[in-house]
């Protein structure tokens, strides 16, 4: 069984889930400061805005502090 760590939704082949993982909606992005991954509807209110939904955290910025996990995994390989 393999299971995506952003949903927790269980796929049956490595496969499965590395293609659920392009369109995964609860980890599409990363804050840099904190580390963390969220949905980009959690890090946005208006889709122009976007911050860290943490409390204690201050990242703000789409590709400044938040930087979209699909993008960067298709530059770096
Ligand atoms: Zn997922
Ligand atoms: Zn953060």
């Amino acid at each position: 069984m393999h299971t995506c760590r952003n949903c927790n939704q269980s796929f049956r082949t490595e496969l499965a889930l590395e293609i659920h993982r392009d369109s995964c909606e609860a980890g599409q992005l990363l804050c840099q400061e904190c580390g963390d991954q969220f949905r980009e509807r959690d890090a946005t209110e208006d889709g122009w805005h976007y911050r860290c939904p943490n409390d204690d955290c201050d990242g703000e910025g789409l590709k400044e502090d938040l930087i979209d996990v699909r993008s960067v995994r298709t530059a770096t390989h």
